[in-house]
């Protein structure tokens, strides 16, 4: 595909309704594309079937119709991609670059050096399983190389897989794919040019760009914008009790959005709709002022009126 089109994404997993940590990637990535007259897509994660939240994949849909999202096409849901991500394993276990592992999670903690996503695995089944030990998981066996790029607001990364993540896992042991996996099956079926999503998975953008090289895909570029922390440093998610978004006041969470992007909207527009406030973000989006900074602490207002970042 020509590096001249832009095609985004959001995608989102429907393990709660939307908060205001994803409202900043969705922000972040629809402005970029619109920005660039590229194209905007919709993905549902779905594929970690014991965290999903039922009825959260269309509270999250109807979240970002509430303010106005666009996107084209069909939305993808990964559930129904099985076959797609099967024969990414098949293409890999012809190169001989994923082994079966029978060991458990806490045979791996107990004998593994804990590394920037968990413990490293050990080795123990990568050139063949003990006799009369049973496969539960499809691990990557990553060779030794540094994988580098340059992200749009983290500058340059550069990552040994092997060393320092390890032979990580693409298929688990209740045999759901692992994100790794389909992440990257699913940005190169779809087409998609540039990846703008949070920070927190800075440190999962080496692994896919090497899944990319072995599967023979392109490498989109990546920017990976600052997420929003509670005071104590923890990601705002569901597991740290991050408030869903009130649809009633769309224009004032939008205007928290642009605010934490850096993008200084004006204060006149904090009680305004979410139209005034798409149509000045539209005219006035620059990356360039998202601050290069991978986590940002911000308070959740109570009402309309406490509505400023900290
Ligand atoms: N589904 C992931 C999440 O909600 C995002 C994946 C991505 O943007 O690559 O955290």
């Amino acid at each position: 595909m020509s590096s001249t089109i832009y095609r985004g994404r959001f995608a989102p997993s429907p393990t709660g309704p939307l908060h205001f940590g994803s409202l900043i990637a969705a922000v972040g990535s629809f402005l970029q594309a619109k920005q660039q007259g590229g194209a905007w897509l919709l993905r549902m994660e779905d594929l970690d079937t014991p965290r999903n939240v039922p009825g959260a994949a269309g509270d999250i849909l109807r979240t970002l119709e509430a303010f106005g999202f666009e996107w084209e096409g069909e939305v993808v849901y990964q559930s129904q991609r099985g076959d797609l991500y099967d024969a990414a394993l098949r293409k890999l276990a012809a190169q001989d670059a994923i082994f079966p592992c029978a060991c458990s999670r806490r045979e791996i903690s107990d004998s593994s050096v804990i590394a920037v996503d968990g413990p490293i695995y050990p080795g123990t089944c990568r050139h063949g399983m003990a006799a009369g030990k049973t496969a539960r998981a499809m691990r990557m066996r990553t060779q030794p190389g540094m994988i580098e790029f340059v992200d749009g607001v983290q500058g340059n990364i550069c990552q040994d897989v092997a060393r320092e993540v390890g032979d990580f896992v693409l298929r688990r042991a209740d045999g759901v794919v692992a994100y790794q996996l389909a992440v990257v099956v699913d940005d190169a079926e779809q087409g998609i040019s540039k990846i703008v999503r949070g920070a927190d998975l800075l440190a999962s953008t080496p692994r896919q760009i090497y899944l990319q090289r072995l599967l023979g895909y392109a490498t989109p570029n990546y920017v990976h914008l600052p997420v929003a922390t509670n005071a104590a440093g923890e990601k705002l998610s569901k597991q740290t009790l991050a408030r869903a978004i009130d649809e009633k006041n769309v224009g004032l969470w939008l205007w928290r959005a642009l605010d934490f992007l850096g993008q200084s909207p004006p204060v006149e527009l904090r009680q305004a709709s979410h139209e005034p406030l798409w149509a000045w973000a539209l005219g006035h989006w620059s990356l360039a002022k998202v601050a290069k900074r991978t986590a940002i602490a911000v308070h959740e207002p109570r009402s309309r009126k406490d509505g400023v970042l900290s």
